[in-house]
C-alpha cells in the first residue's frame, strides 16, 4: 500500500473555467463548485479504493484569495500583515469543509484539518512565512483509521500561535512538505493543464508534454517563468527526494513525472525552453576600466533591495567598459534612478535603458554532456534573425535576453531547434 499526497489548486475547486459540468442547463457559480467538490471528491476515492492511502491539500476556490484581498485593500491601503493572513487563510479552509462534506457524501470517510490543526509551524514572518516544521500524529491516525484527511494548504502557525500564510501559490509547498514529513511515495498535483510541456502551448504550438523530468529542470523552468508548480515547492521536492507527478483533473492521462536526475536523461539535450517577460535593462556605457567600479554599481543596486538577473561586461581595449544588467519591470524605473544617482560618482559616458526586452532560455541536464548546444541555440536565432543583446549560462540552462517583440519567434525556433533531438532520442531509448 503507498501513501499518496493529492494537491488540488484553485481551478480545480473553482466557479470558472473548464470542469466537468452536469447536465444541469442552469449552472450558477455555485452548482459548478458542486460539481467541482464532488469530482475532486471522485479522484481522492477512487485512489483509495485501488488501495492507496490519500492526504489530500486543497487551495482556496478559484479567485477567492485575490477576493479577500480585495475586500482587505478596499477598506486600506496598509491592512496589518497578521490581519492578512488571518482572513487569506479562510479561503482554504472553506475548501477543506467542503471537500470533507463531498466526500462523506459519496459514502466515504473524510476530516478536514487547518494548518495549525496538523501542527504546522512556520516562522513569524506573515504573508511569506516558511515552514520549520510538521507534526504530522494527527494525520497518521486520521490516516490509519481508514479517512481521507483534507489538510488547508498555504497556511501554519508560529511558536506563537499565530496564524502565517506561506505566500501566494503556496498550497504546493504545503503538498510538498506534508509528502516529506510523512514519507510518502507520490505528490500529485492535479491542475487544468495535462503536465509539464516543453514549452508554453499558448505561445508554441510545437509544444509536447514532457513524461519525466528531474528537479533541477523543473527548478529552471519554474524560476524562468514556466508557473506550472511553484519553485518552492520543487527546492522542497529536490532536498527530500519526494517524487511529484503533475497531471490533469479532467482526464486520467500520463501527466509528467517530476523526480531525481536518472542517467539517461541526460540523452535529451534540451528539455524545455522557458521564457520570461519580466525583464528590462540597464547599461552603463563606457565606464573607466578599473577594479571596484562592479561592487560600486551593484553594491548600490542591492542596497535600493532591487534584484538583478543577467549581469553582462564588455571591454571597449580603450580602458573603458560597459555593464549591463536585467532587473524585473517592476523595479525598472527604481534601478534607473539609483544608476543615475550612482553615475554622478562612476562617470559612465551615458547610461542605456531599455524596457521592453525578455529573456528566452533553453534547459536541460543534458547540456553537460553535449557540445555546441550554445552555438545551435544562437543559430536558430540568427536564421530567425533575432538579435541577442545577453547572454547567461550555468551548467544545464542557457539565457537570452532579447527584444521583448520578438519572444513569440525566439522560442519558437529555439524549441525547433532541439524539438529533433528528442524525437531521436525517444526513438532511440524505444529501440533499447
Ligand atoms: N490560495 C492561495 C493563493 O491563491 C494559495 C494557493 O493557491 O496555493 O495564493
Ligand atoms: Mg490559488
Amino acid at each position: 500500500m503507498s501513501l499518496i499526497i493529492q494537491k488540488f489548486g484553485g481551478d480545480a475547486l473553482g466557479d470558472k473555467g473548464k470542469g466537468r459540468r452536469s447536465d444541469d442547463s442552469d449552472l450558477s457559480g455555485a452548482s459548478l463548485h458542486v460539481e467541482k467538490f464532488r469530482h475532486v471528491a471522485e479522484i481522492a476515492r477512487a485512489t483509495q479504493a485501488r488501495g492507496h492511502q490519500v492526504v489530500v491539500v486543497v487551495s482556496a476556490m478559484g479567485d477567492t484569495t485575490n477576493r479577500l484581498l480585495r475586500m482587505a485593500a478596499a477598506l486600506s491601503a496598509n491592512p496589518p500583515a497578521r490581519e492578512l493572513d488571518m482572513l487569506m487563510s479562510t479561503g482554504e479552509q472553506q475548501s477543506i469543509a467542503l471537500l470533507a462534506i463531498a466526500i462523506e457524501s459519496l459514502g466515504g470517510r473524510a476530516m478536514s484539518f487547518t494548518g495549525p490543526q496538523v501542527g504546522i509551524r512556520t516562522d513569524s514572518v506573515f504573508g511569506r512565512s516558511r515552514i520549520r516544521e510538521i507534526a504530522c500524529d494527527s494525520l497518521k491516525r486520521a490516516v490509519a483509521d481508514g479517512f481521507i484527511p483534507i489538510v488547508a494548504g498555504f497556511q501554519g502557525l508560529t511558536e506563537e500561535g499565530q496564524i502565517t500564510t506561506l505566500g501566494r501559490g503556496g498550497s504546493d509547498i504545503t503538498a510538498v512538505a506534508l509528502a516529506a514529513a510523512l514519507e510518502a511515495d507520490m505528490c500529485e498535483f492535479y491542475k487544468d493543464v495535462d503536465g509539464i510541456f516543453t514549452t508554453d502551448p499558448r505561445v508554441c504550438r510545437g509544444a509536447r508534454p514532457i513524461d519525466r523530468i528531474c528537479y533541477d529542470e523543473m527548478l529552471e523552468l519554474a524560476s524562468l517563468g514556466a508557473d506550472v508548480l511553484h519553485s518552492r515547492s520543487v527546492e522542497f521536492a529536490k532536498n527530500y527526494n519526494v517524487p511529484l507527478h503533475v497531471r490533469s483533473f479532467l482526464h486520467d492521462g500520463e501527466g509528467t513525472y517530476v523526480v531525481p536526475e536518472e542517467p539517461a536523461m541526460e540523452d535529451i539535450v534540451v528539455r524545455g525552453v522557458a521564457f520570461n517577460r519580466d525583464e528590462a535593462k540597464i547599461a552603463f556605457q563606457g565606464v573607466p576600466d578599473r577594479p571596484g567600479i562592479a561592487a560600486e554599481i551593484f553594491q548600490g543596486i542591492g542596497e535600493a533591495g532591487i534584484v538583478v538577473d543577467m549581469i553582462v561586461q564588455s571591454s571597449a581595449y580603450d580602458g573603458s567598459n560597459d555593464v549591463s544588467f536585467t532587473v524585473g519591470k517592476n523595479d525598472f524605473r527604481r534601478a534607473e534612478d539609483v544608476a543615475q544617482k550612482l553615475n554622478e560618482r562612476i562617470g559612465a559616458r551615458k547610461i542605456v535603458t531599455d524596457e521592453s526586452i525578455c529573456k528566452v532560455s533553453a534547459v536541460g541536464v543534458g547540456m553537460r554532456s553535449h557540445s555546441n548546444v550554445a552555438a545551435r541555440m544562437f543559430k536558430a536565432l540568427s536564421d530567425a534573425g533575432i538579435n541577442i543583446q545577453m547572454i547567461s549560462t550555468s551548467e544545464i540552462k542557457i539565457s537570452v535576453a532579447i527584444a521583448e517583440s520578438e519572444l513569440e519567434r525566439a522560442v519558437q525556433a529555439v524549441h525547433e531547434a532541439f524539438a529533433e533531438d528528442r524525437e531521436f532520442a525517444t526513438m532511440e531509448e524505444k529501440t533499447n
